[in-house]
């Protein structure tokens, strides 16, 4: 029963990894693309790519490498933000402990 679910799950895995190594070629507008349909994959299939969040944005689909994204740490409100050098999107997220410890 769950086989068509199974199958999108790797299709949207191989996805991210194939917009990965684009992004690396840098490759932008195929990066996308990948990215796009890894998304919609996702949206057909009510698969959660929260796994993935982090790595492109969710409003242009640009992966994220060093070039196109800058990370910042906001320790005032234990917060990251990425911001996307593409388009200029802000995502925020919750401080990672691990983060966290490295300070201490
Ligand atoms: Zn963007």
């Amino acid at each position: 029963m769950e086989k068509p679910k199974k199958i999108a799950k790797e299709r949207i895995k191989k996805l991210f990894d194939l917009a990965e190594q684009e992004a690396k070629k840098e490759k932008w507008e195929k990066s996308r693309r990948y990215v796009e349909l890894a998304r919609r994959i996702a949206m057909k299939f009510n698969i959660s790519i929260s796994r993935y969040k982090r790595k492109f944005c969710k409003k242009c689909n640009t992966y994220f490498t060093s070039k196109t994204v800058r990370v910042r740490t906001q320790k005032k409100d234990m917060r990251v933000t990425y911001t996307c050098l593409v388009c200029g999107n802000i995502q925020r997220y919750p401080y990672i402990k691990e983060k966290l410890k490295r300070k201490a």
